[in-house]
């Protein structure tokens, strides 16, 4: 139990507050112009002093070299990670770093960077807690998007840490909002989390039981939002501008952003009105005015509205539950607000989706709930967990080049799992780890994590070692990978970075990819797996010739294995698995006898009709890839 007041924030592209718990509600702490929504605007003015929010909107426009918005495009990303944001957005990168570093953002000739930058927006809403507090405010939970990895979570603490506040929590978007509505309460259900805000939509799927919201999975677009909203408004009313009144005013900053208000304020308030006016006074003494009605904005908007609909089905897909299923929906963010916007989530979850709480506050609401959790506020909830999801599946490249999944893309996590692989050489001594991340079916068009190799294992015959790899991603997000000779008790491991430099697009054309080329991929990967089965058979079966069970066949049954060979031996490289698959099956029925006297001679054998001459096995020199799923005991 601690005196401190502990705050939470919702650090948003958009928009930024900060809240507190008031008794039993949380309320949203304004800022000295009296609003509670800070826009997450930062410029520098002529003296050299930061200003934020509000008051830092008309550099936007003045002094765009001095201005930023949307630095939480840039959190804990590399310069390769934001391509398209740099075409899409303003931001002045300082061209003086060096690979490898951080990125720097100019304001007029100074350079910052983007955890420096949100740590000016942190520091005016911790100023204005302490003017409505009148104490200082050290401690906060800061909300983040539940996509947010590793090095995204980790610029957002260092952002709370050079604004002076002792982060305490990260708690994913999502969750703060089911918590604001006292979601927390119901025990058990499946909760969606639409999130339209400015620039981005997020949907997710929470489970929650016994007092754990668990991230099952989560989707969106991270350039679809109010603003796209905005533009479509300001092109329109520039081609009337240039058709009614003959003034092309595209190219003249100052008007367009005087537009982008007057859209804005005429979209605000069709959210609450039939029709609305927009009236623009333009230069040379013109004036555009035009009537909206509510039906005609609303055809309009469609197509970008409708752009939620398929992330909201693939996650509900990922994560395995029908509409039937969600039990809760929460909106978030100011754009759902519009009225057919919760229409549409209503259609699509067929129910009402909770309303009573402003969608662009419950973020920051239910921070200030976990902030209340924190400081030992209520019994109930002090143990709240929350789960996090891994984007893409892990494993490792087994024989053949192919990819053997361990832990699938939106496992939650900490996640841990285990595989048993074997060998495919008689005598190898090593076996070649190869870490991946990625949903196709070959090694090659996965990334590569990392790799090592399990060394030193005692000669023993193809199939008998056993090998256990274990995959395991801490509550970090980190992936620790081991591998274990049970044998012989070799060991080895490594720890892996999983979202390392992996950007949410390469996360998503990745996802997007393995659709694609599924079928191809699996045929494929069928093909590689029937020949290593094939192999191994083959191979098997030449060295039980050697073995006295073979001499205690009758004739006809050595002929009709003989048969039997030759027929695996055609189809092996055919590119038709079916083929194979029939074949090995056949030889394998034909040699059921012969794997049975082996046995009786009582050789430990691990595969189908295979012996275990020590006396033919050297120690082999070669490192080969594991061998899936072998069948033991
Ligand atoms: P973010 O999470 O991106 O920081 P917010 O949740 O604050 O953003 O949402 C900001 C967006 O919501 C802006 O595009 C704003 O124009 C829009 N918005 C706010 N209020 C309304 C309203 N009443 N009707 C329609 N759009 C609104
Ligand atoms: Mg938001």
């Amino acid at each position: 139990m601690s005196n401190q007041r502990i705050v939470g924030i919702d650090l948003g592209t958009t928009n930024s507050l900060v809240a507190f718990m008031q008794g039993d509600v949380p309320v949203v702490i304004p800022g000295d112009d009296g609003l509670n929504l800070v826009p997450s605007v930062v410029a520098l003015n002529e003296n050299d002093q930061i200003i934020v929010g509000n008051a830092a909107r008309k550099y936007l426009i003045e002094t765009p070299e001095r201005a930023v918005y949307s630095i939480k495009r840039l959190m804990g990303r590399g310069i390769e990670d934001i391509r398209e944001e740099l075409k899409l957005f303003p931001f002045r990168l300082a061209e003086d770093r060096q690979p490898g570093e951080v990125l720097r953002i100019k304001l007029g000739d100074k350079t910052f960077t983007p955890p420096e930058i949100s740590a000016f927006i942190l520091r005016q809403l911790k100023r204005n807690a302490e003017r409505f507090f009148a104490a200082p405010i050290t401690q906060a939970v800061i909300t983040v998007p539940a996509y947010f990895n590793d090095a995204q979570r980790q610029a957002t603490k260092d952002a709370g840490r050079i604004a002076g506040l002792e982060v305490l929590r990260l708690v994913n978007e999502p969750t703060a909002a089911s918590l604001a509505y006292g979601l927390d309460q119901k025990q058990n259900g499946i909760v969606a989390v639409y999130d339209l805000g400015g620039g981005t939509f997020d949907i997710s799927i929470l489970k929650l039981h016994d007092e754990i919201f668990e991230v099952m999975a989560t989707n969106g677009d991270t350039h679809l939002g109010g603003d796209d909203i905005d533009n479509l408004l300001i092109t329109i009313a520039l081609d009337d501008i240039q058709g009614d009144l003959g003034l092309d005013v595209r190219r003249n900053g100052e008007i367009v952003q005087t537009i982008r208000k007057a859209v804005i304020e005429t979209k605000i308030a069709l959210s609450s009105q039939p029709a609305a006016k927009l009236d623009i006074e333009l230069p040379a003494g013109k004036r555009y005015q035009r009537e909206i009605t509510r039906q005609q904005f609303e055809d309009l908007i469609r197509p970008i509205l409708d752009r939620t609909i398929g992330p909201c089905k693939q996650a509900m897909k990922d994560a395995g539950v029908t509409p039937e299923q969600i039990e809760e929906v929460v909106l978030v963010g100011g754009s759902t607000r519009i009225p057919t916007v919760r229409s549409l989530v209503k259609e699509m979850f067929r129910r009402e989706p909770h309303t009573d709480l402003n969608p662009d506050e419950v973020v920051a609401l239910g921070a200030a709930v976990q902030a209340n959790i924190l400081s030992g506020g209520s019994e109930v909830t002090q143990n709240m967990l929350l789960l996090d999801v891994t984007p893409l599946s892990l494993g490792i490249e087994v024989a053949g080049g192919v990819t053997d999944k361990i832990i699938l893309r939106n496992s939650t996590v900490p996640a841990s799992a285990t595989q048993h692989y074997t060998t495919q050489i008689d005598g190898q001594a090593n076996v070649a780890v190869h870490v991946l991340q990625g949903e196709r079916e070959l090694a090659k068009d996965c990334r590569s994590l990392a790799r090592f190799d399990l060394k030193g294992i005692p000669p023993m015959p193809a199939g008998l070692p056993r090998i256990e790899v274990k995959f395991l991603i801490d509550a970090n997000g980190i992936l620790h990978v081991s591998a274990r000779e049970q044998r012989s008790g070799k060991e080895a491991e490594i720890e892996v970075q999983p979202s390392y430099g992996l950007t949410d697009e390469q996360v998503e054309s990745m996802i997007l990819e393995s659709f694609d080329s599924a079928e191809e991929d699996f045929r494929q990967r069928q093909v590689i797996e029937a020949r290593n089965e094939a192999e191994t058979i083959l191979s098997a079966l030449e060295k039980s010739k050697k073995s006295p069970a073979w001499g205690q066949l009758a004739n006809g049954e050595r002929k009709q294995i003989a048969k039997l060979e030759k027929a695996l031996e055609e189809v092996k490289q055919q590119d038709d698995y079916e083929k194979i698959r029939k074949a090995i099956d056949a030889l394998n029925q034909g040699t059921m006898r012969l794997a049975e006297l082996m046995m009786d001679t009582a050789v430990t054998t691990a595969l189908k009709g295979k012996t275990m001459e020590q006396a033919d096995m050297g120690e082999s020199p070669e490192t080969g890839h594991p061998v899936a799923k072998a069948d033991f005991e």
